[in-house]
């Protein structure tokens, strides 16, 4: 199989505080600030810069944000380097399909598919590249929606096959054009090797690919976060806010287990006055729940300024959300451990080029695909 001249990938640094760009019906476009998205300003509409018309903006209307995207240039694409987060240590495996079928708890009750096509759709889906910042934030998203708060990463540099690749003319728009659960079917259908589409819902407003595994040509991989990137965090700058919520979080237990014995609904109740709630106990412990969790929104945001300082406000909020699952999976840990894994997965958001360094100087791994 013919390489790409593997050394000379072109990279691409878009960062992680971009503002949003919005279609009008007019054909227009309109530049709003991360700012004023993140806090859905003036009800989440904005005026039209062509056309003056009123806009609901939001992910249904999201447009490219580089009319002059340079991965709009099928020789360009090809010449990019890739990205994309797994949780596999070996993607694309061509071990994936026996692997899934293998580890897949099965009912007969899911409806109108049998098991052999359940596996068949579910293994045969093209395969998902985009930017640095589109492989970040979809591992956040993952991490948050699907049960991976916990589950261990792994960041993988891309190299596409050398033309010719059989690619789609301008882009797909995920909001009109199936793109996001592509099938190699679909491609073939197309006679197509790639298909080149919109992201409106992570990365908003640049470019992924939806490929069959074969246009890809080789991969490099690192776990994530990465290791030395792991300082020690300076414990004493957050002993105040630990033993605030330390101290926050016994009160709220203590209270919680007075009223152990009474069920988790009749406690509502009991605090919405819906029951008899003797000596106010259950309104008491509702009331230290409810601290408790706003000094965790406060030390959230704490850590936000400190460790993602030049990431907008909306994919800190994504970050936060995420961190919280993981902090589920893993409730037994410490707040200084939290702090340490917050600060080495910012460290992903906040030093891309030493990342992207260190996946550049790892082996590449040629892939040997079959005839997908
Ligand atoms: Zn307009």
């Amino acid at each position: 199989m013919e390489l790409p001249d593997l050394g000379r990938l072109i990279e691409r640094f878009d960062g992680f505080n971009y503002g949003y760009w919005m279609n009008c019906s007019c054909g227009g476009r309109s530049f709003i600030t991360a700012h004023d998205y993140f806090i859905e300003a003036d009800g989440a509409h904005m005026s039209c810069e062509q056309c003056g018309q009123r806009i609901r903006f939001g992910p249904a209307v999201a447009a490219l944000r580089d009319k002059h995207d340079p991965a709009l240039q099928d020789d360009v694409v090809t010449r990019f380097a890739w990205y994309h987060t797994s949780t596999s240590s070996d993607w694309p495996s061509p071990d994936y399909a026996r692997r899934f079928a293998e580890n897949l708890s099965w009912s007969d009750d899911l409806i109108g598919l049998s098991r052999k096509q359940y596996i068949l759709n579910e293994t045969t889906k093209a395969l998902h590249l985009g930017t640095y910042e589109t492989a970040i934030e979809n591992m956040l998203r993952r991490m948050r929606d699907q049960g991976d708060g916990s589950s261990q990463f792994y960041l993988y540099r891309v190299a596409l096959r050398p033309k010719p690749l059989r690619i789609n003319p301008g882009y797909r728009d995920e909001n009109h054009e199936d793109a996001a659960n592509l099938k190699i079917s679909d491609l073939n259908a197309e006679n197509l090797d790639v298909v080149r589409y919109l992201n409106v819902h992570e990365a908003t407003g640049v470019l992924s690919l939806a490929v069959r595994p074969k246009a890809i040509a080789a991969v490099q991989c690192i776990e994530i976060p990465l290791n030395e990137l792991t300082v020690p965090i300076d414990t004493e700058s957050f002993s105040a806010d630990v033993a605030r919520l330390k101290s926050a979080r016994s009160a709220w237990v203590t209270a919680e287990a007075k009223i152990a014995s009474i069920d988790r609904g009749t406690r509502v109740m009991m605090q919405f006055g819906a029951r008899p709630d003797p000596g106010g106990l259950a309104k008491y412990a509702g009331e230290l729940e409810r601290h408790h969790q706003t000094l965790w929104y406060d030390f959230e945001a704490r850590l936000g300024e400190q460790f993602l300082a030049n990431v907008s406000p909306v994919i800190r909020r994504d970050f936060t959300e995420a961190l919280a699952c993981w902090r589920r999976e893993n409730p037994t840990t410490g707040i200084y451990r939290f702090v340490e894994r917050y600060a080495a997965m910012a460290a992903l958001l906040e030093e891309p080029d030493k990342i992207q360094r260190t996946l550049r100087h790892m082996e590449w791994l040629v892939v040997h695909q079959t005839a997908a």
